[in-house]
């Protein structure tokens, strides 16, 4: 198991443990149950970062995916027809270009609860002590979705555990020597949508909410802690993992499926 954590991996061991600690052990390859769609949504995702990263990691990601972006008659894949639009609605953004300015794709580290941890800032912003990160979302801006947590529905933002990603990084970034990073940074983040007609919104988060994040992170960290001191994962039994390794030993009530 890794000593070290990023926000993906604590997030996928919140999901289902059993399946982050068999990722992590080389058991389980998790990309390879992704669908063909879904690759080629999170290729575009990477897409729009990298235009806005630098002409370089574009060229470098064009380059590289060539085969992923064009179909065999040379027109650009659908997904990336939205990208390139999407890429259209955040160029004509007033606010994002202005404040997605300062250095782009830099990695930080720190520690939480006495774990590692990594993350990728896709844009820092010292002048104006934030930093920046791009969501590509497929919905509206205002959509929720159900959590299986609260059981009920909520923010994507809260859905997904954008909330935690955000705390992490502000909270690693407080813990930076390097003087120019003020020690009260703070996040936006930059949703734009794959919708017919894209829609674009910088979100700030309430600084509350970021802390009550920072300790469900910190939660959620010391039980990774236990389970590397030797704690047996807890399997969720739904996802695809706990499904292919599932051996059904007693029956299940029907009053648990409603
Ligand atoms: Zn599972």
């Amino acid at each position: 198991m890794n000593k070290r954590l990023s926000f993906s991996s604590l997030k996928a061991f919140s999901d289902c443990e059993a399946e982050a600690v068999a990722v992590m052990a080389g058991d389980w390859d998790r990309q390879a149950t992704f669908s063909p769609s879904t690759i080629e949504a999170m290729n575009a995702g990477s897409y729009v970062h990298k235009y806005f990263e630098s002409n370089k990691a574009l060229e470098e990601f064009k380059l590289e995916h060539e085969s992923d972006m064009f179909t065999k008659k040379g027109s650009l894949k659908s997904q990336f027809q939205i990208a390139e639009k999407m890429v259209q609605t955040l160029d004509h953004d007033p606010l994002f270009k202005t404040i997605y300015q300062g250095v782009k794709e830099l990695e930080i580290f720190g520690k939480i609860q006495g774990i590692e941890f990594h993350g990728f800032l896709d844009c820092l912003n010292l002048e104006r002590n934030i930093f920046i990160d791009i969501k590509t979302i497929r919905g509206s801006i205002r959509d929720k979705e159900w959590s299986e947590i609260e059981y009920r529905r909520v923010s994507w933002i809260k859905a997904r555990k954008y909330l935690w990603q955000m705390a992490i990084y502000q909270e690693i970034l407080r813990q930076s020597d390097d003087e120019k990073i003020g020690k009260n940074i703070s996040p936006v983040i930059y949703a734009v949508t794959k919708e017919t007609f894209p829609d674009s919104a910088g979100i700030t988060i309430p600084q509350e909410w970021l802390d009550d994040s920072l300790d469900e992170v910190c939660e959620f960290t010391d039980k990774y802690i236990e389970v590397l001191n030797g704690r047996v994962p807890v399997r969720c039994e739904q996802c695809n993992y706990c499904k292919a390794t599932k051996r059904n030993i007693q029956t299940i009530s029907y009053s648990d499926l409603i």
